[in-house]
């Protein structure tokens, strides 16, 4: 088995992975380092959770002291691209981690907070920058940066960028970008689209991937509970005052719904938060930080704001809503059952249309989910047929086109141009909502149709515990460090 001394990584970044107590890399820390370190782009498949920030930030520590420059003024040397605040956070806080022996100069450049101290701490260069798309080409056309210096760019969740429509202002970075350089482009999936752009960016790419998702999904219990539209609210708090639950996660569709639930739980007598891209960053920091702690046991959240939450410690994923995209529930679930950890996920399902996303969950992860009806005798009509009858592993790239499904536009409703109402929520919203009225997404084309019918495969590995950082030491309160 591959050990961290077999990457030959510098001394100083040999003792903070000690500090770490990092010991065996992971499947995509020991297919990326070694390419990476000689310089050679890499096109990575992996989720958030299987080591990947490692992957690249170690071998690009490495690179960048063996060429120890001091960066000029308002440039920076490595530029992550991360969808959202949150991810950027802790992609930073790893690559401060990692360079806690070096003096790392970094920060972060973000939507949602004031530009003035982003612009104060790039005046003076730095060498690895962690950037929203939106945020960064502000700073750019402001001229508080200048991407004529970068050595080593990582596009981040680049799927998640596409869906969150920044695909132009990416395109509009890429073009700033010194032709030579080093790429390393991560997704967690690879439908067409994602696969043009890397081709687009990436020269001579070497492809790493890891394992099937299936692995995190047979170690999650989950189950359907059918019932009344009606009585979702009540079902719920049911179920976050019987089960017992440590930390639960519940998904709605609408930054509106979470809000909804919220005040549901509240008057149910179980403390809840919500957490989306109409609340500000300190809202989310602090409400992250109590989630974390365990102050708040139960976070509502739509899907983008709780992509890049990283909480170990998750017992449930409750589905108030059920998400019209298979990948999504997939994504959603394996939020709990990290680290190797047992969790369960509880999915409420209401009306025929979250019955046919059901349909579409079932055929993706190739299992028929238990069903309890809780339904309201006399009101409904029989459960569809399952697509399987027993649990079977999931073959990633075999499921052909999938059909996705709009809210509203029933089963195969045909997909015209504009994304879906669940997608639309969050790529026009979460990305830097509270930027002085503009938001990371300001510019933003339309995002695509969503890629996900187009027969990619998902991919991850067993999931790693990310220790919590308390937040209040991120992003914002970082200044950068002289060499
Ligand atoms: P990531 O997928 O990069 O978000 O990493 C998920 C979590 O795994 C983070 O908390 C990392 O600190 C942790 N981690 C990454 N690599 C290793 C490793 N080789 N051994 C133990 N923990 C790791």
């Amino acid at each position: 088995m591959t050990s961290f001394q077999d990457f030959g990584l510098a001394d100083p970044l040999s003792r903070a992975l000690k500090d770490e107590n990092y010991v065996t890399p992971t499947p995509i820390q020991a297919q990326t380092i070694p390419i990476a370190l000689t310089g050679r782009d890499v096109i990575g498949i992996a989720q958030t959770g299987t080591g990947k920030t490692a992957s690249f930030a170690l071998p690009i520590l490495h690179r960048l002291l063996e060429n120890r420059t001091r960066p000029q003024s308002k440039t920076c040397r490595v530029l992550v691209l991360s969808p959202t605040r949150e991810l950027s956070g802790q992609i930073l806080d790893s690559f401060n981690a990692y360079g806690r022996h070096i003096r790392l100069t970094s920060t972060l450049a973000i939507g949602g907070v004031p530009m003035g101290r982003q612009v104060r701490a790039l005046m003076g260069g730095v060498e690895v920058l962690v950037a929203t798309p939106g945020r960064l080409l502000d700073l750019v056309q402001g001229n508080a940066l200048k991407l004529n210096q970068v050595e080593f760019l990582v596009l981040d969740e680049a799927d998640r960028m596409l869906d969150m429509g920044f695909i132009n202002d990416i395109r509009k970075i890429v073009a700033k970008l010194p032709v030579k350089r080093q790429t390393l482009f991560f997704s967690a999936t690879m439908p067409k689209d994602i696969a043009d752009l890397a081709e687009q960016m990436l020269r001579d790419p070497a492809r790493v991937a890891v394992t099937p998702v299936s692995s995190t999904v047979e170690r999650i219990t989950q189950k359907v509970l059918q019932v009344d539209h009606s009585a979702k609210p009540a079902v719920l708090a049911e179920l976050l005052k019987t089960e017992s639950v440590n930390r639960a996660l519940v998904f709605t569709r609408t930054k509106h719904g979470a809000d909804k639930v919220v005040k549901g739980l509240v008057k149910a007598g179980i403390p809840a938060e919500a957490i989306h891209g109409n609340k500000s960053q300190n809202h989310r920091e602090r409400v992250l930080a109590a989630f974390r702690t365990g102050d708040i046991r139960t976070l509502v959240a739509t899907d983008i704001a709780a992509r890049g939450i990283d909480v170990d410690g998750i017992s449930h994923v409750i589905n108030f809503d059920l998400t019209n995209i298979p990948e999504t529930y997939v994504h959603r679930i394996g939020r709990t059952a990290r680290a190797g950890a047992e969790g369960t996920a509880i999915s409420l399902v209401a009306g025929a249309e979250e019955l046919g996303y059901l349909r579409d969950i079932e055929k993706l992860i190739r299992v028929a989910l238990p069903k309890e009806d809780r339904r309201t005798p006399g009101q409904h009509r029989p459960a569809p047929a399952a697509p399987q009858q027993q649990q079977r592993p999931a073959a990633p790239s075999a499921h052909g086109p999938r059909r996705r499904r709009r809210p509203g536009g029933g089963a195969g409703a045909p997909q015209h141009g504009r994304h879906d109402g669940h997608r639309n929520e969050g790529s026009r919203h979460e990305g830097g909502r509270h930027d002085g009225g503009r938001h990371d997404g300001g510019r933003h084309e339309p995002a695509r149709a969503s890629h996900a019918g187009k027969g990619e495969g998902i991919q991850g590995v067993a999931f790693l515990h990310r220790e919590s950082r308390p937040a209040q030491n991120r992003g914002q309160k970082r200044r950068p460090q002289r060499p």
